[in-house]
């Protein structure tokens, strides 16, 4: 850190109703943690925001001293965007609180809010939000990048349902962004990530959901194939009312597994895609049954910074056998447990989504295949982002548009990735904004949206 920064810090410490934490902080090291092992970065300082104000105050103090700007929700970026090496962390993880108006239909989640402070608010009144599948992950970052969840086919992406934010812009200055005011960058937010500014609170729509029936469905070894089939097929008839993921990994035996996590919400008591899903052959275990959503919301789970990870993937326009069985191969032939390909589907009403509602261009694709690496050991980095690549590059020949899934790209995916995810037009709608609220590209560790 420069000796000025140094300096200054006292400075900044006094005008942040929040906490100001440097590296001879004891609490330096958790507080630069990523989920993501694979990033190790040292800013020079951490402003722990606990108000908006404080927002603009540290966006202040990084202009005053030329650092670079990282901004910290649930830490749940796979490229470590959350933390940068020498520069300031706009850390929002105290400011957590969720907001339900039952009257309106709608909950405001702060800028650092996770999907469990958000459902747990929620579900007191019997309302939800569609979103992630993990309870740790920021509710801002996973809007701002789409979200993809266990209500994706009930009620779309995450970022459809965004009716409002406050943002402090890299200026300082405060924006509101409503159906009637600011609606261009409304229409910026739902998918466009954290380009414009830093989202202070976002607002959703809510939806009633008392219990739901889902869990995991386990398939092993050679019945692995025709289950990945069947969930294909069943997926394909567009169920509104069940939301379907799909797992394939290695266990320790170097056999293929298949876990499907289907999420049921309508009133049939034995519905016939749940029914399609258990009666598969060689089902090896069977735990969907009725639960709470927020038992849904534990089907998932991952430990916060221990495992190292590099994710790569594709929409894809169908899943034809072919691309089933080259998947497989890929598993099996990479012989070490845990790799995974996540293929989510995106039937239901994220399809049937207003097309204006946004720039996302994947709306028409089948599925998100995404090849998911998760290591632990730093010696075996280049094997596991060689798999993840490679296996990538295997399913690109199905893409839908070229593009990846905001959410998921590492920070090396190249500036084509992002524009096709939005395409040519939306893509140019976007810098637009982000000439007009970051022309100096401030906020840049993300995925990229430049401003010309
Ligand atoms: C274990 C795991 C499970 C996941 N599950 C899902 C899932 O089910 N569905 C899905 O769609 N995605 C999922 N993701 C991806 C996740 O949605 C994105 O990585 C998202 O960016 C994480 O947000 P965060 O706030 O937790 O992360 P952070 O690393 O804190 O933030 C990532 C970036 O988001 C932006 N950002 C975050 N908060 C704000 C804010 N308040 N204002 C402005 N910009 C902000 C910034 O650019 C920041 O750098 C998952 C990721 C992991 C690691």
């Amino acid at each position: 850190m420069s000796e000025q920064v140094e300096e200054s810090l006292d400075e900044l410490r006094l005008s942040l109703a929040g906490t100001v934490i440097n590296p001879a902080d004891a609490e330096y090291d958790a507080a630069r943690r990523c989920f993501n092992a694979l990033i190790d970065r040292r800013p020079a300082v951490i402003a722990r925001c606990v108000v908006p104000g404080d927002v603009a105050t540290a966006l202040d103090f990084a202009r005053t001293h030329d650092l670079e700007v990282a901004v910290r929700g649930g830490g749940h970026s796979p490229a470590g965007h959350c933390v940068c090496d020498d520069g300031l962390v706009i850390d929002l993880s105290a400011m957590r609180g969720v907001h339900v108006d039952n009257d309106q239909g709608l909950a405001r989640a702060d800028g650092g809010a996770t999907w469990f402070d958000y459902d747990s608010a929620t579900q007191l009144h019997r309302l939800v939000t569609p979103g992630g599948v993990v309870r740790s992950t920021g509710v801002c970052g996973l809007a701002l990048g789409g979200g993809i969840g266990h209500l994706t086919a009930q009620h779309g992406l995450t970022c459809d349902n965004l009716v409002g934010a406050e943002l402090v812009a890299p200026d300082g200055s405060v924006i509101v962004a409503t159906p009637d005011e600011n609606t261009e960058l409304l229409w910026g937010l739902r998918g466009g990530g954290g380009n414009f500014g830093v989202a202070t609170s976002l607002t959703f729509r809510l939806f009633p959901l008392d219990r739901v029936v889902g869990g995991l469905l386990e398939y092993r070894g050679s019945v692995v194939r025709d289950a990945l089939r069947r969930f294909r097929d069943v997926v394909a008839q567009s169920p509104h009312d069940l939301s379907c993921q799909a797992m394939l990994a290695l266990d320790e035996s170097l056999a293929p597994t298949l876990a499907v996590a289907p999420c049921y919400t309508g009133s049939d008591s034995d519905p016939a895609e749940l029914r399609a899903l258990r009666s598969a052959p060689g089902l090896m275990s069977d735990g969907v049954r009725p639960q709470s959503f927020l038992d849904q919301q534990l089907v998932f789970d991952s430990p916060y910074g221990e495992n190292r990870h590099y994710w790569k993937g594709h929409f894809v326009r169908e899943l034809p056998d072919e691309l089933i069985d080259e998947l497989l191969r890929r598993i099996v032939a990479f012989g070490r447990p845990p790799v995974h390909v996540s293929i989510e589907s995106l039937h239901g009403a994220a399809k049937d989504a207003d097309a204006g509602l946004s720039g996302i261009a994947y709306r028409g694709a089948a599925f998100n295949v995404s090849a998911m690496a998760v290591w632990r050991e730093p010696n075996l980095d280049e094997q596991h982002i060689a798999w993840a690549r490679d296996t990538a590059a295997a399913i690109e020949p199905w893409s839908y548009s070229g593009g990846g899934y905001f959410n998921y790209m590492q920070a090396d995916e190249p500036i084509e990735r992002v524009r096709a995810a939005f395409g040519d037009d939306a893509f140019e709608r976007l810098q637009a904004l982000k000439k007009r609220y970051d022309p100096n590209n401030v906020l840049r560790r993300n995925q990229n949206v430049p401003p010309t």
